[in-house]
């Protein structure tokens, strides 16, 4: 199917609502039948039948069509958060005394979801470094059930490669759960590579307008019905109908979106490499990146989110550079109309805070939709400041 299909048709059954172009927000909690047989028939398949707004919607059920499409996945589920979407596919694929290997450096409530809520119900977990795929394999243990990977992740962008640790995962009968916030599945479809599921935070670019929280599942139908059957319906931690509404309303520009928001990145990316108070710039798609070649072999160009480290070790410095920057809104998260920046230095010293992983000169810049001479004049005049 092609994109514009998807994004512009698919899911969308518009006799059904007095042809309207824009589906209809169904903000319905439940849906009522017109006999007990009926309601025994939408009893038998609650979670695909408007019956109960926890199980389905109508609104969220074509976003999930769409969402399944484009990461060239059998089904989807929506969540009312990215971490929200990760807890409850991880969960589903553990029990007490299980072991997983993650990533190091995942995003940070990911870390949590290990360290700190799955470790109180007996499952352990081993950190590796993901950039070379035997420590995979030589981290396998007995009762090694999930391997999670961010590819790549979202502060330093390491990337590991997805087909190589597929196959590993597969000849040890392991499941693999992919972050795919970063590349949206436009530009990499880690299920086409032989990952298990994949999971997004739609809070990003895939909602794009900085006024929504939700996350995303995709995988086989299989793992689809376990994860819905079980925790998403358990734990309901769903999306509101409206807020469905609006990821629909913002995947119809995701592609030009994320274009732009590359483009600009990559003029801005090229003038801080060349920088002379600027260390290191951190993004997959720069020839100094040692990961260069595996980027361009599983991802197609893309990345309006990287980081540069300052040529400082004056934290306050830093934080000077921050200050003076006056088109970049001093934010967390990312994928929106507006470029932000988020400094390491904000959380340095914090607890949980590791300042060997995360230098506090390291500061992740997001481009977002402004002119590209609006933010390299501005980030050249904040440079000179320091
Ligand atoms: C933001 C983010 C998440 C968490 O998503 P929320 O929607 O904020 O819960 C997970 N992974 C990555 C890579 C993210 O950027």
């Amino acid at each position: 199917m092609n994109l514009s299909e998807i994004l512009n048709q698919l899911g969308e059954n518009r006799s059904e609502y007095l042809y309207s172009v824009a589906p209809p927000v169904f903000q319905a909690s439940m849906f009522c039948f017109d006999s007990v047989d009926a309601m025994r028939k939408g009893l038998k398949n609650e979670m695909e039948t408007p019956f109960y707004t926890r199980g389905y919607n109508p609104t969220v059920g074509i976003l999930r069509k769409k969402l399944a499409a484009l990461e060239k996945a059998e089904d989807s589920l929506v969540f009312s958060s990215g971490s929200a979407a990760i807890a409850a596919s991880a969960i589903s694929f553990l029990k007490s005394g299980d072991h997983v290997i993650c990533i190091k450096k995942p995003y940070s409530w990911t870390n949590k979801l290990f360290n700190d809520l799955l470790s109180r119900f007996g499952v352990k977990t081993t950190y590796v470094d993901g950039s070379d795929s035997n420590n995979f394999k030589n981290a396998i243990q007995k009762n090694t059930h999930l391997i999670y990977l961010e590819s790549p992740n979202s502060i330093t962008f390491e990337l590991q490669d997805l087909e190589s640790i597929a196959k590993i995962a597969k000849e040890n009968n392991i499941i693999t759960i992919c972050d795919n916030s970063y590349c949206t599945p436009l530009n990499q479809n880690p299920i086409s590579l032989g990952i298990d599921i994949v999971v997004h935070s739609a809070s990003k670019y895939l909602s794009g307008h900085s006024d929504v929280v939700a996350g995303v599942v995709c995988s086989n139908k299989k793992f689809i019905h376990q994860i819905m059957s079980k925790e998403f319906m358990t734990i309901g931690s769903i999306i509101s109908p409206n807020d469905a509404w609006l990821i629909l309303r913002g995947l119809r520009t995701l592609p030009l979106r994320v274009e732009k928001s590359t483009q600009t990145a990559l003029k801005v990316v090229d003038f801080l490499q060349n920088h002379p108070k600027i260390e290191k710039v951190l993004h997959p798609f720069i020839t100094t990146n040692k990961q260069f070649s595996l980027a361009q072999k599983q991802m197609k160009p893309c990345g309006g989110l990287f980081s540069i480290q300052l040529k400082t070790n004056d934290i306050q410095k830093v934080d000077l550079f921050v200050n003076s920057l006056k088109h970049f809104l001093i934010a967390c998260s990312w994928g929106g109309f507006e470029s932000l920046v988020f400094p390491m230095s904000a959380l340095y010293n914090s607890q949980n805070y590791n300042n060997n992983e995360l230098p506090f000169n390291l500061i992740r810049l997001y481009i977002g939709f402004e002119e590209e001479n609006l933010l390299l004049e501005d980030l050249n005049q904040a440079l000179n400041k320091i």
